[in-house]
């Protein structure tokens, strides 16, 4: 079975589904949504972070690599990314932490060991587990281990997807899942086409697949300033989310921001992110009237 690449677990968090929860961001996503703010979840792979402003020049991560991958410069240290086999031993050597490896794969019993820990909190705020991304749905067979591990423990466990994964999978990972946190980017395939990198009809019809088998789903829009947030955008996703099969869903809007810089930065790679904005308080209560006049309640946040 796959093992999955984890590269973050945020403790408390409070955006993720009901309660306090633990989320487990898996790397790895089909999506390249523009305005991602985790860049260093979409490959799939371990990735080395380097913060320039750190580096002291003291050229240890030079002196351990084992495959003469650092060189230092006047300036800084460059990595040759075609020696590097990404085994972090310059990031433990660092010692400002201007080296970080972003990507650790993690067992069904590690993960588990470190939900178990957060049940307190779980059971005093009717929180639990949140799997995230990049696309959990990547490691379908893993899912299914821990998700029916912590179902047989109560523990509430949620998915957050893009939905981009094969219609059978999903279903089958339903069976084991108690709430998704579902993204709907766009309606308009040529906008979410141009906006992600992939289409967007196997999203949709996955959503109502899913909604069909009476799962429990809150659609989570990202509201992009310069992308969906014109009235068109905004109608379409309102019209579609009502036609959905079930009870009518609650919907989180969750806002542009830009957040995502310093992590591009550290992957060393650039995003023109000057058409997009963060939407203003005026469009945010004109999209929640606009689902509002389809029978569903939105609002902003996890
Ligand atoms: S990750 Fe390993 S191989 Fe790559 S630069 Fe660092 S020490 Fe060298
Ligand atoms: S070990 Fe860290 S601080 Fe020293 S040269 Fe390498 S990146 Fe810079």
């Amino acid at each position: 079975m796959l093992k999955p690449l984890v590269f973050d677990i945020k403790r408390y968090s409070i955006n993720d589904g009901p309660g306090i929860r633990a989320t487990i961001f898996f790397k790895g996503c089909p999506l390249n949504c523009l305005w991602c703010h985790n860049p260093e979840s979409i490959s799939p792979q371990v990735q080395k972070l380097f913060t320039t402003s750190k580096c002291i020049r003291c050229g240890e991560c030079c002196r351990v690599c084992p495959v003469n991958a650092c060189r230092l410069t006047p300036e800084s240290v460059v990595t040759d990314n075609d020696l590097c086999i990404l085994c972090g031993q310059c990031a433990e050597a660092c010692p400002t932490l201007a080296i970080e490896m972003s990507g650790r794969y993690r067992s069904t019993e590690e993960l588990l060991a470190i939900i178990k820990k957060e049940r307190p909190f779980f059971d005093q705020s009717g929180g639990g587990v949140t799997f995230s991304g990049g696309e959990p749905l990547l490691y379908p067979e893993f899912l299914v281990e821990i998700l029916d591990a912590c179902r047989k423990q109560g523990i509430h466990c949620a998915i957050d997807t893009s939905g981009f994964v094969e219609t059978e999978t999903l279903l089958k990972v339903a069976q084991y899942t108690d709430l998704f946190l579902y993204d709907l980017k766009m309606v308009d395939p040529e906008k979410h086409k141009r906006y992600t990198g992939v289409a967007n009809r196997l999203i949709l019809e996955n959503l109502q697949a899913l909604a069909g088998e009476g799962a429990d789903i809150q659609v989570r829009i990202p509201l992009i300033g310069g992308v969906n947030d014109d009235e068109g955008s905004i109608v379409a996703a309102a019209a579609f989310v009502a036609s959905l099969p079930g009870e009518k869903r609650l919907v989180s809007l969750l806002p542009f921001h830009d957040v995502a810089g310093g992590k591009d930065e550290k992957l060393g790679q650039a995003r023109d992110l000057s058409a997009l904005y963060e939407p203003d308080q005026e469009t945010l209560q004109r999209v929640i009237e606009v689902f509002s006049g389809y029978g569903l309640t939105a609002s902003v946040g996890g």
